[in-house]
């Protein structure tokens, strides 16, 4: 069984939404957190001061595009100098330009496959040395159920999302032997600002089409992993998929 209280973990894009969840809720469980963020530092250090008054009292902020891959190995090697260790890796930066192949451009396409797919190679690239030596690490990477289905008007973040997931079945055949485990989450449609982002009408027939009538929670994408980093020893190579029933497999 994991532990959380004292674990060192790092969650990339935690200013807000989803990663801003899952630092609270590790954080609150005495995890000490590494909030990264990319450009709102307000934000990162708004999640920093809560964490430090509600259990996390060593949780830190720290700057880095993770798509660009001296700035990932910059994150982790400022983490090792901190705590001199890393014990989870949650890889949940991300975003989206969603427009049909037709009006896509190539460089729409590129970015979304830096950030929501070669960014997650990155950091564990960086983190692997660590991992290694240490002979344990939790590696958790955020794909999507639109990654696993398909999605009109997203073949760049479906394509990213999907890539994640042979990423993690790959890294996890490489890193078991180190006991380090490598899953991913499918969350479907969760309420944060990308989701309040679609257009209204399109986010009615989304809910309209959920089975359980309703977005998730950010707070249940955080119970997840909190799940896999406490009782979750047994998995790796494995996506939890968490949709309201949108996408049975
Ligand atoms: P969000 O837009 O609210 O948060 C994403 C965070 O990532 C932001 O804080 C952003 O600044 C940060 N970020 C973006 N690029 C970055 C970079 N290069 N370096 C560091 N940080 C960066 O989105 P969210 O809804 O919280 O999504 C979090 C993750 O969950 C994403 O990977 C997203 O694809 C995935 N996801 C979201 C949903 C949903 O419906 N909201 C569904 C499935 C999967």
């Amino acid at each position: 069984m994991g532990t959380i209280e004292g674990a060192v973990v790092v969650v990339t894009g935690a200013g807000r939404g989803i990663g801003r969840a899952i630092a609270e809720e590790l954080g609150h469980e005495g995890a000490r957190v590494v909030v990264n963020y990319s450009k709102s530092k307000e934000a990162a250090e708004d999640v920093v001061a809560w964490l430090q008054q509600n259990g996390s009292p060593e949780a830190v902020a720290i700057q880095a595009d993770v798509s660009d891959a001296a700035q990932a190995a910059k994150l982790i090697e400022e983490i090792i100098k901190r705590f001199g260790r890393i014990d989870v890796l949650v890889n949940n930066a991300g975003i989206n330009i969603d427009r049909t192949m037709k009006n896509l451009s190539p460089e729409d396409w590129d970015k979304v496959i830096q950030v929501d797919m070669n960014s997650y190679y990155y950091t564990v690239k960086a983190a692997l040395p660590y991992f290694m030596q240490q002979k344990s690490g939790k590696i958790i990477n955020i794909s999507s159920t639109n990654g696993q289905r398909g999605s009109f008007g997203q073949t760049n973040y479906a394509t990213a999302k999907a890539g994640i997931l042979g990423f993690t079945k790959s890294a996890a055949l490489e890193l078991a032997r180190f006991n380090v485990t490598v899953n991913a989450i499918c969350p479907g449609y969760i309420a944060t600002e990308m989701f309040n982002a679609i257009p209204e009408k399109t986010r009615e027939s989304i809910l309209a089409g959920i089975p359980l009538g309703r977005a998730g929670r950010p707070q249940e994408v955080a119970r997840a992993v909190r799940y896999l980093i406490v009782d979750g020893d047994y998995y790796t190579g494995e996506t939890l998929s968490m949709n309201g029933g949108i996408y049975m497999q």
